[in-house]
């Protein structure tokens, strides 16, 4: 019997299929193919910015350097290549925006994140009038390669499935998990998005967010990734992907006219130049209400488990939260209230 069976292979099921390997455990993952996966299309980046309010975002000094450590490690033990620091320059928006990022950069904790940036940029044509910062902890994953990498692996030992699960053929009457002829001490579900076609967790709130992001060719920017209201991260050959969007209305997987006009708006403010667009991509995120992450055991059924909700942060958010839920699994650790599977089921499960 294997020790657990893992349904999705996105950036969470992998890291955390990884996580259990590591402690000697005997799994096999299910995943379809990345249908419909954001983890494909997203943009990869890691940094410890909310920029609106030039703050931290939650837990990121913890969570920048546990993830910078895991991918760096990763990548020595999957012998492939998918890590990469950015200069991240945030361009200010205005004198306000200055004012507030020089006066913070002298106390801890943004002591170590806001960052001057002191090279000369005017031979590039950026609108840049109130100056720039730069980001400290700033990375890039290339998640098609990371994820290839994971699979490469999983295929090598025989632990990949490429189906789509049928949730009816779980059985869960016994101690153990039955699909197919496959058993196991437990299932865990990393499905993203699509967690809502899933009976026995589609109570938990629906909250996602549909994003889009542009492959775009412009002329005259700099090497650098960049943030003002959208961000510009490049790529080779005057090539840089430009993102994103943000609907919690629209749940479908089309890409529209309007968040492309709304990115090539955005980008406007960071430079005038004419902007080609070759691609466009559509993703949607497994937001959750509270903007955490979901992990823990089914209330009903001591071998279902979840691991989901990495919303707009999956990339910074899987190592360390796959990480305790392992411990969990393992040793029993109790996961915390804000992240625990729980905070939903007194609520909406019926
Ligand atoms: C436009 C956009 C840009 C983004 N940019 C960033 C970024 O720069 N940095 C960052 O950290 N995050 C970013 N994100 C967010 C990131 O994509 C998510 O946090 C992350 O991908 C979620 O990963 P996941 O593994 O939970 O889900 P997914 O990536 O959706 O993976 C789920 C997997 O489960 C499989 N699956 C589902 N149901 C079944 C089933 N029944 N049977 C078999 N397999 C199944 C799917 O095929 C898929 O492979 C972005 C998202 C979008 C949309």
């Amino acid at each position: 019997m294997l020790n657990y069976i893992i349904v999705g292979q996105g950036i969470a099921g992998s890291v955390l299929a990884l996580e259990l390997l590591k402690e000697g455990q005997d799994i096999k993952v299910i995943d379809n193919n990345h249908f419909r996966s954001s983890s494909k299309i997203a943009a990869g980046l890691v940094h410890p910015m909310s920029f609106k309010r030039t703050i931290l975002s939650w837990n990121a000094e913890l969570l920048s350097k546990h993830s910078i450590n895991y991918y760096q490690q990763k990548e020595k033990e999957l012998d492939s290549s998918f890590f990469e620091g950015l200069t991240f320059l945030r361009i200010f928006g205005s004198i306000e925006e200055q004012n507030n990022w020089f006066a913070k950069q002298s106390t801890p904790p943004f002591n170590k994140v806001l960052l001057d940036f002191k090279k000369d940029l005017s031979t590039y044509t950026l609108k840049n009038n109130f100056g720039v910062g730069k980001v400290n902890w700033s990375y890039r994953l290339h998640l098609p390669a990371f994820l290839e990498a994971v699979k490469k692996r999983l295929i090598q030992e025989n632990r990949l499935i490429q189906e789509k699960v049928d949730y009816s053929k779980i059985d869960h009457s016994n101690d153990f998990i039955k699909y197919g002829n496959i058993k196991a001490r437990g299932i865990i579900f990393c499905e993203g998005h699509q967690y809502i076609n899933n009976p026995f967790l589609n109570y938990i709130p629906e909250n996602s967010t549909k994003g889009e992001i542009l492959k775009i060719k412009v002329k005259g920017l700099p090497n650098y990734s960049l943030s003002k209201n959208c961000f510009v991260l490049p790529l080779k050959d005057e090539e840089y992907i430009l993102g994103a969007t943000y609907d919690w209305k629209d749940k479908s997987y089309e890409t529209t006219e309007e968040a492309k006009e709304e990115l090539l708006d955005k980008f406007s403010n960071i430079s005038n130049n004419n902007v080609e667009v070759i691609e466009q991509w559509v993703g949607i995120r497994p937001t959750t209400m509270d903007r955490k992450p979901i992990l823990g055991t089914h209330p009903n059924y001591k071998n279902i488990h979840v691991f989901n909700g990495l919303g707009s942060k999956g990339v910074q958010f899987a190592p360390f939260y796959a990480n305790r839920l392992t411990q969990y699994l393992m040793d029993g650790e109790s996961i915390e209230k804000e992240i625990n599977l729980d905070r939903f089921t007194k609520k909406y499960l019926l």
